[in-house]
């Protein structure tokens, strides 16, 4: 038989994982199940808004092929591939703090996985309907959020952070019911479908749920898929190889925040069921830019009084993240010696790995005890008054030996939002923080040259400031759909100098500053 779209499709994970026995999509608990068979929504009238061509490369879909009237019914749920099964995964999860149970895709569902030129992705819908753990919710998605998650993934991973990618963006034809701001004013709005691409979609929360059911065997089960197929490199399954599986987890887990730290991304909802095994940043949702430099600045308003994911806790909270997969994890290790040294390891590797990070920022080549102080100094003034980040350390690339230490404020002027604010105690620590760092850069072996490369190729100069996807929005409910494409293409090379495109490398405008989508966002999408 002839293969739609030349997919080569290898399902493992509905093949080699237990599935739930029943078939019918009501909402239920599952147990001792990694997933349930559910069949997505036909849509009232789908449109393909956006494919990425890379991810349409990486799945060997020719361009014939996503003009296709079949892909545009497969990748919007009304039509299923041929020899495929899809499904919604099982999984709980800590939201906030607090253990909540079953959770589950409650509107994503898997379509298949294909193999192709040693790469092995799974291929998931998000926004196709009902599912067996679509608890109180709709299964579906908007199109605001669903252009939100299509142009930062596919952003995300043009800037090096480890992320999952974005095939398609569509629209349903169907009107979802939201209510923003939860304040009581619910309305209509298109509904959109994503095609989501990833290794895996699993998530801390997959081996959490069975742990709060005690079933251990089932948690055996998925820890050995996992290792087997995503970290085969660990060799076969056992208890040591749990630690190291741990361990890498933990890592990667520890080198993704730091780099939204430097790219200055706020993901908005560090749940566990958001926290990939992998590493990858997944469930795009009230996630936000830093635009004034701002530790405490969080994008999402469900989070506004307490702030446990604001930017500046993020790596705390991957630590706390981890201590669960821990104790998961120790169901099956039964000791918990070699769980805990590796958990005390996140802090020491995070002495290390977020200086050098910020040493790249600054574009330092050279190690020096008093980098800290430098750095931290840094992130004090950076807050004295509201000063963009992006702007702040593209410009900084400019400074160079040859400039005055009290040349440092007028080349990084373009960052500061009131310039009249650099006056008095501000200004002086200002000044203070430029004559160490000029001091710093005099130590330094490497051409002014070569440093501003690093930084250059460390800070982007393009990133999906808030205001930008909201334009974009904007547009889209009005039917133009121009700005994605022009973002996409934008976003695709957030290191370039990209003269045609100045007009993105500028603050955010003050209209943005209060406005709903821009500066506030809820879970609702
Ligand atoms: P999130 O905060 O987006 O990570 O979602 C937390 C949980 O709520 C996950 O299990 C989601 O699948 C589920 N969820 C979020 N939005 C919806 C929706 N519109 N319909 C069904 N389930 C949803
Ligand atoms: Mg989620």
């Amino acid at each position: 038989m002839q293969k739609p779209m030349n997919l080569n499709i290898e399902d493992r994970f509905n093949k080699k994982l237990p599935a739930d026995p029943i078939l019918e999509n009501h909402r239920r608990q599952v147990f001792k199940a990694c997933y349930s068979f559910v069949t997505p929504k036909k849509t009232a009238a789908p449109k393909m808004l956006h494919t990425s061509p890379e991810v349409l490369e990486s799945l060997g879909i020719s361009k014939e092929d996503a003009e296709s009237d079949t892909f545009l019914k497969v990748f919007t749920g009304n039509e299923i591939l041929p020899n495929t099964s899809p499904y919604a995964m099982c999984y709980g999860g800590h939201q906030f703090g607090n253990w909540a149970g079953q959770l589950g895709d409650g509107r994503a569902i898997n379509l298949c996985e294909v193999a192709f030129n040693n790469n092995h992705l799974a291929l998931q819908l998000k926004g196709a309907g009902e599912t067996p753990y679509s608890r109180t919710a709709d299964g579906l998605a908007v199109l605001r959020s669903s252009i939100r998650e299509y142009l930062c993934s596919e952003a995300m991973y043009h800037l090096g952070v480890p992320t999952t990618r974005a095939l398609s963006l569509a629209l349903s034809g169907d009107q979802v019911l939201r209510d923003i701001m939860y304040n009581g004013n619910p309305a209509y709005e298109k509904g959109a479908v994503v095609c989501r691409v990833a290794e895996s979609f699993l998530r801390f929360g997959n081996y959490q749920i069975f742990v709060a059911r005690k079933d251990n065997a089932t948690l055996k089960t998925l820890v050995d898929y996992t290792i087997k197929n995503h970290f085969s490199h660990l060799g076969t399954p056992s208890k040591a190889t749990y630690l190291l599986f741990f361990e890498e987890v933990l890592d990667k887990t520890l080198d993704m925040i730091i780099h939204w730290q430097r790219v200055g991304f706020v993901h908005g909802v560090m749940n566990t069921d958001n926290m990939s095994i992998l590493g990858q940043t997944i469930d795009y949702g009230p996630y936000g830019w830093l635009e004034g430099y701002d530790l405490n600045w969080t994008p999402n308003t469900t989070d506004r009084q307490y702030k446990r994911y604001r930017y500046g806790a993020q790596l705390e909270i991957g630590l706390w993240n981890l201590h669960k997969l821990a104790n998961t994890l120790y169901y099956l290790i039964e000791e918990a010696e070699g769980l805990e040294t590796i958990l005390r390891s996140y802090s020491a590797k995070l002495k290390v790995r977020y200086p050098q990070m910020m040493r790249d920022k600054l574009g330092l080549f050279i190690k020096n005890e008093k980098d800290t102080e430098l750095i931290f100094e840094l992130e004090e003034v950076l807050q004295l008054t509201e000063t963009d980040m992006t702007i702040f350390f593209r410009k900084l690339s400019d400074f160079t030996t040859a400039n005055k230490s009290s040349e440092g404020l007028t080349i990084v002027a373009d960052s500061f939002y009131v310039l009249e604010e650099l006056s008095g105690t501000t200004k002086d620590r200002w000044n203070a923080w430029f004559d160490t760092y000029k001091e710093r850069l005099q130590r330094e072996t490497a051409s002014n040259a070569a440093r501003k490369q690093k930084m250059e190729s460390t800070n982007p100069k393009y990133v999906l400031r808030n205001y930008m996807a909201q334009l974009a929005i904007d547009d889209a409910d009005k039917g133009d759909y121009k700005l994605i494409d022009e973002l996409f293409q934008l976003l695709k090379k957030p290191y370039d100098e990209q003269s045609e495109n100045e007009k993105w490398f500028a603050k955010r405008p003050e209209w943005a500053r209060y406005k709903v989508g821009c500066s506030m966002l809820s879970c609702s999408s």
